[in-house]
């Protein structure tokens, strides 16, 4: 069996952004291509709709700031429910 050692594997190789996608190796560098979207997962006890995109991604309470190819942002439309749109609405709004 053939393993990855630090003389044959160089961080060098590997470049630009990588689709969080388990075993998906697609990547751009550069711009964020059409298509592709960001990923951005955390956990708050209130909206708090005053952050910003930046207080978010680098706060602890950060879960996932990555990027999904568009095969894999289509994917995971898949799994979610449907909410009637991109937002959720408040519970209790009409
Ligand atoms: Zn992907």
């Amino acid at each position: 069996m053939k393993t990855q050692t630090a003389e044959n594997f160089s961080l060098k190789t590997i470049s630009g952004v990588e689709c969080a996608w388990d075993r998906c190796e697609k990547r751009f560098t550069g711009e964020m291509p059409v298509g592709w979207a960001n990923l951005l997962v955390w956990w708050s006890a209130l909206p708090a709709p005053w952050r910003t995109i930046g207080e978010v991604a680098s706060g602890s309470d950060c879960k996932r700031d990555a990027v999904l190819c568009p095969k894999h942002v289509a994917e995971l439309e898949t799994l979610l429910k449907d909410i009637g749109g991109a937002l959720r609405k408040p519970l209790g709004s009409a």
